[in-house]
């Protein structure tokens, strides 16, 4: 009796361990997940000089060689 708990044991281990085996743990993700620069539509973050807030490069307000994420910020000094 107590053989049969032991093989029954050893079989739900080798089935445990195939189904780990079976789904590696780099997929799953999508190859945009490798890019934390960008966001869902794919558009260029940047870095506001001021508080250092990420937004889309389209709402940048440039002032020289900086960007901020807001005219507050830009014309803080
Ligand atoms: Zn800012």
């Amino acid at each position: 009796m107590r053989l049969l708990m032991w093989l029954a044991l050893a079989v739900l281990v080798i089935f445990a361990l195939r189904k780990k085996s079976l789904t590696p743990p780099s997929s799953g993700y999508p190859s945009s997940a490798r890019q934390p620069e960008n966001n869902d539509t794919g558009e260029t973050m940047l870095c506001c000089d001021r508080c250092q807030v990420y937004f889309p490069a389209s709402e940048a307000i440039l002032r020289g060689e900086k960007v901020y994420c807001c005219a507050a910020h830009a014309d803080q000094i």
